[in-house]
């Protein structure tokens, strides 16, 4: 028999984070975060203190030990609450990421850079683009020449979430790179790089269109010595702990964009029922009603497929249900879906509501703008999305990109 409810406690969950939210993060901050390009440091402690951040750590490592149902509520609501989507991306990128980091890092790793990011006072992200490409992670240039005690990593990693706060933070990135060429994807380790370590250099800021809250910037790594405990995982292993990575953030990433197009559409269905045309509130018009009836169909199918891949996330870490490669595509399923109705979804909204829906005065340009990074790639481009698709339906001899 399928249960589709959530238990007592992620309700609670999601109750407690709307009530904060609703009183911690008005539309009227987010506009300000958006203008001011600044995610304020006490919202960041905030959230620390609420349990927010790292949720899905293990207690002793400082977080809750959240499974990824949990943790997609806390995507949901933050994207609902900032549908500008950047206190999300500070939210998931370290739910997902800093997760992968903490099952991979060693106690001194936890020590001087997990444990305290989990309170707000640290960031942990995820630097694999390059200024030569993102989707082709097989392609990177990044390498790493073996020392006695660790690595030597030189390489460059562009377009990346939360470089300044990371600094400002003193955080780092999981970074993976090539030990061994000749063994392709085989021989690519990762370690933990932190931010403002030698060696390491923010190249610059990226002035965005959008989720202008959270910095997306380039850092250039030269000569940098890491020693052994800040590897990451088994040597050979880094572009598989990047793919575990990436399962975790897409689904979260979905589940963000699926709160803030929830947020867009009680937004215009407030709006339609107060303005009138032709003597009588638009919502009474047919042709909108079709409209919204349109959206709110997908809008329901999607979010109910972002849940049951969260689900099967949580299955396969607890009962090995489903194999990495059953949930990736689901998982590629909820962020080729999710990004792309949410920007739909912001578009018509917008559009209902006429000229006003075209100033700043409103909200939901902020939305549209910050969507959209989503479906353009961050996580992930869309194409990557049906390749991973297509390959776990048709079979990997089909799909082969090299
Ligand atoms: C706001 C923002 C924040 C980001 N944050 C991070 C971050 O924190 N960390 C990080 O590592 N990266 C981050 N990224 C980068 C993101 O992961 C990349 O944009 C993404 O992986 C795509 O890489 P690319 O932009 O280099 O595009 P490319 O890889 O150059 O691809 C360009 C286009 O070609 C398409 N394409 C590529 N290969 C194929 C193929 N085989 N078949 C069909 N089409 C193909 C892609 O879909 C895309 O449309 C961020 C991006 C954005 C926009």
């Amino acid at each position: 028999m399928i249960d589709f409810s959530f238990t007592e406690e992620q309700e609670l969950f999601r109750d407690a984070i709307r009530e904060w939210l609703g009183k911690n993060l008005t539309m009227e901050q987010v506009r300000e975060n958006d203008t001011n390009h600044e995610i304020p440091l006490d919202f960041i402690k905030g959230m620390g203190d609420l349990g927010l951040l790292l949720l899905t750590l293990p207690e002793e490592d400082g977080g809750s030990g959240a499974d990824w149902v949990t943790a997609t509520i806390g995507a949901e609501e933050l994207g609902y609450a900032d549908i500008s989507v950047a206190i999300p991306v500070f939210y998931l990128v370290q739910a997902s990421w800093g997760y992968v980091i903490n099952k991979l890092a060693s106690e001194t790793v936890k020590d001087e850079y997990i444990r305290r990011a989990t309170k707000g006072n640290g960031f942990l992200g995820i630097g694999v683009t390059e200024p030569g490409g993102g989707s082709d992670v097989a392609g990177f240039k990044t390498n790493l020449k073996p020392t006695d005690d660790g690595w030597i990593i030189n390489g460059e990693k562009c377009y990346i979430s939360g470089t300044a706060e990371a600094k400002e933070l003193d955080g780092g990135y999981f970074v993976s790179g090539y030990n061994n060429r000749d063994a392709g994807h085989r021989g690519m380790t990762a370690a933990f790089v932190p931010i403002n370590w030698d060696g390491v250099e923010i190249t610059q800021r990226f002035d965005n269109m959008g989720r202008m809250a959270i910095s997306t910037g380039g850092f250039k790594m030269t000569d940098v010595e890491v020693p052994k405990e800040y590897q990451l995982g088994e040597t050979n292993r880094g572009f598989y702990n990047t793919m575990e990575g990436f399962d975790a953030a897409r689904v979260l990433v979905s589940a963000s964009c699926i709160g803030a197009a929830e947020r867009a559409l009680e937004l215009g269905m407030d709006y339609l029922k107060e303005r009138e045309a032709f003597g009588k509130p638009i919502a009474a018009y047919q042709g909108i009603q079709f409209d919204l009836a349109d959206m709110v169909a997908h809008h329901e199918a999607i979010k109910s497929l972002v849940y049951r891949t969260a689900w099967m996330l949580d299955q396969k870490y607890e009962t090995g249900k489903f194999d990495a490669l059953e949930t990736a595509k689901y998982i590629s399923m909820c962020k080729y879906l999710a990004p792309h109705h949410a920007l739909d979804t912001f578009r018509r909204v917008l559009y209902w509501m006429g000229a006003y829906g075209y100033t700043k005065e409103c909200p939901l340009e902020m939305g549209m703008r910050g969507v959209m990074s989503y479906c353009i790639g961050a996580e992930g481009s869309a194409n990557i999305q049906k390749l991973v698709i297509a390959r776990e339906s048709l079979g990997r001899d089909w799909t082969k990109t090299r």
